[in-house]
Formats: C-alpha cells, sequence, structure tokens
C-alpha cells in the first residue's frame, strides 16, 4: 500500500484538482473563482492535456464571441499599448481559417433567434483611432472580413483626442517629475521613470473614472496644467491619433460597418441623465449624418459593470440602437441580454496564446 501510495499520490492529487478546477469552470458559480479558473485552464492547459485527451466542449447553447480592439500599431509605445501589425494580421488570418467571422448585426440578431452557426465571432474596434484605418483596414479588406467601429464622434474633426488619453499624453510628455494630486486622490506621483510614470498614468486615470463627469473635467484639467501641458499641444497636426470622417468613409466604403460610442467618452454612470442622452443620441447623429447610414449598435465607454446601469440601458434603447456592447468579459449565449452584450479585450498576443483565449473565453 505504502509503495503504491508514493507512486501514484502525486499524480492523484493533480487529477483531483485539475478536476476540480474543470466542475467549477463548468458550473460557475461566483465569477471571481470562475475568472480563476479561465484563468488556470488557459496557462496550464497543456499540462493536463495527457490527463484530459479531450476538450470538454459545452455545447448546451450556442454563443457568440465579440473580440475588441483598440490600437494597432508596430510602435511599440508603452505608454499606449498597441497590438502589433504582423501580430494583428496572424490573428486575423486563424480567424478567418478557423472561425465564420460576422458582422456585428448580423451576429447578434441570430443570436438572439438563437439561429447562429457555430464557431461565430464579431471583430470590434472602440474609439476611432487612426491607425485603424492605415494599419488594421489595409489587413481586413486583404482577408475580407467586416468589422465594426465603435466611434466617439468628438474626436473626428482631426484635432481632438480622448480625455483618458489628454492625461496619458500629459504625463508621457511633462518635464516635471512629479506629479501632486494630494487635494484630489490624495496622492503624490513620482514622475522619474518610465515605469513611474505608466503607474501614475493608470491611477490618475483609474481615480478620474470614479467621480461624476463634471468633477472629472475640472481634474482633468488641473492634470494636464500641474503637468505644463497644453490641451492643444496633444496632437500633431501631421500624424493625428484619431480618425477623421474621410477616412471614416474610406472604411465605409471598404464595406466596414459603424457603431456609436459617446461624443467625449465620459463614463456614463457618472454623467447626469440629460448629459448621457446628449452623448448617446448626438453621436449616433453624428456618425448617421457623415456617412449616410443607420447605426444600429452602441458601445459603452470603459464598459465595465459599473460604467453604465439600467437607467443608461434604457437610454441606450430609447434613443432607437439595437444592441450595446460592454466590456464585460466573456462570450454570449443564447438569451443574453442584447443591451449587455459581453466582449473579449484582445491584447499584443501571440497566435498559441489567442487561440487558447478563444478556446477558453467560449464557455
Ligand atoms: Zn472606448
Amino acid at each position: 500500500v505504502g509503495r503504491c501510495g508514493v507512486k501514484f499520490l502525486p499524480g492523484f492529487k493533480n487529477k483531483l484538482g485539475t478536476l476540480a478546477v474543470y466542475f467549477i469552470f463548468y458550473i460557475g458559480g461566483f465569477q471571481p473563482i470562475r475568472a480563476f479558473a479561465r484563468y488556470f485552464l488557459i496557462h496550464h492547459n497543456e499540462k493536463f492535456s495527457n490527463i484530459f485527451p479531450f476538450q470538454i466542449r459545452k455545447r448546451r447553447f450556442q454563443s457568440i464571441q465579440i473580440l475588441a480592439y483598440h490600437r494597432i500599431n508596430s510602435q511599440k509605445d508603452e505608454y499606449f499599448s498597441a497590438i502589433d501589425i504582423p501580430r494583428f494580421e496572424n490573428q486575423v488570418a486563424y480567424l478567418v481559417e478557423k472561425f465564420r467571422i460576422v458582422p456585428a448585426k448580423e451576429g447578434v440578431q441570430r443570436l438572439l433567434e438563437g439561429d447562429l452557426p457555430p464557431n461565430c465571432v464579431i471583430v470590434t474596434f472602440d474609439d476611432g483611432y487612426r491607425d485603424n484605418f492605415t494599419n488594421a483596414f489595409p489587413i481586413l479588406k486583404k482577408y475580407n472580413v467586416d468589422a465594426t467601429f465603435f466611434l466617439a464622434t468628438g474626436c473626428l474633426n482631426g484635432s481632438d483626442v480622448l480625455w483618458h488619453d489628454q492625461v496619458c499624453c500629459a504625463i508621457r510628455k511633462t518635464i516635471r517629475t512629479t506629479l501632486d494630486l494630494s487635494d484630489f486622490n490624495g496622492k503624490k506621483y513620482v514622475l522619474s521613470s518610465d515605469r513611474l510614470r505608466e503607474q501614475a498614468i493608470h491611477s490618475v486615470l483609474w481615480d478620474l473614472r470614479e467621480i461624476p463627469n463634471e468633477r472629472r473635467k475640472i481634474w482633468g484639467r488641473i492634470v494636464l496644467e500641474r503637468l505644463g501641458i497644453l490641451e492643444t499641444s496633444m496632437d500633431p497636426p501631421k500624424n493625428p491619433l484619431m480618425l477623421n470622417w474621410h477616412e471614416a468613409r474610406s472604411l465605409r466604403e471598404g464595406g466596414m460597418t459603424f457603431g456609436a460610442h459617446t461624443v467625449t467618452h465620459p463614463i456614463l454612470s457618472q454623467t447626469t441623465i440629460e448629459e448621457a442622452k446628449q452623448e448617446i443620441e448626438n453621436s449616433k447623429l453624428a456618425i448617421e449624418t457623415h456617412l449616410q447610414l443607420q447605426v444600429e449598435s452602441f458601445a459603452y465607454p470603459s464598459g465595465r459593470k459599473a460604467d453604465f446601469n439600467e437607467k443608461i440601458k434604457e437610454l441606450v434603447k430609447e434613443s432607437g440602437f439595437a444592441c450595446a456592447f460592454s466590456m464585460i468579459y466573456g462570450s454570449n449565449e443564447f438569451g443574453v441580454d442584447p443591451f449587455a452584450l459581453r466582449r473579449i479585450p484582445v491584447g499584443n498576443w501571440d497566435l498559441p496564446y489567442f487561440e487558447k483565449v478563444l478556446a477558453w473565453s467560449k464557455f
């Protein structure tokens, strides 16, 4: 017994542990526990492939995965995370080979009707970065992919950048080495290295998202002032950060579709109802006017659970949208709330990692 015990116990423990993780993953339970199980399976799956030679797939319901992209460029800028262009191309080629990429409208409609073909994916881009046009668009065209672009329309005039990018630009560019915000969030930032600046960006943006929009606007301006950066100096006119309407029209002519993403990218749960209504309706109207098309989908800025609520969902519905996309992680099964669709934010991942995320985020 002793000998056998010594020999089999480690393997036995492994199997039990893995079984427990699979159990939590499939049964569900608390979201954080499930998220941990997902993380574990993504990172350690191949270790256990000898134990579970077949990947068990939950096939009870059809589901659709909606990928969320932001910037696509190879600048390797530590402050502005982006997906490297060749990596983006690999990801798109993989999707085209293994999945069926459907336009947002068709995908959501078929999901709601319970009429989804297997392995469906929707590709979306948020905010309206210019590199979506210069870098992503040629690849999307090459592979004949229909993507949906959610535009924050206040920045498409060719001069403005979004408020969170302003903060990011200012902390990166400033020659000052400290930022004292003790009268705002009780913190003093030292900006003497890239690492400290990155941490400062993360912390300042995090705290700005948590306050009412009116205060956020005021403190956003104060942050720029204290860093000695002018709002107007943000965007180099020769190489603007955001799309303009002319480029958006080219995307449209190339078969891409569009959704609204507010005008100034506020956290909608932190705005007044009147302000939220204006932001939602005016972004829809701007796209419809400039691009001559019907806008039926909406994406919540930031899109975490705390960034929108029932009232905001109601406003989106009333403004004539058919569906709304969040940044809540996961895939969408039949019966999902069409005004709180889940998405999977894509990172600068190589293909094996991208594959794993797609495989495990399916459930
Ligand atoms: Zn956004």
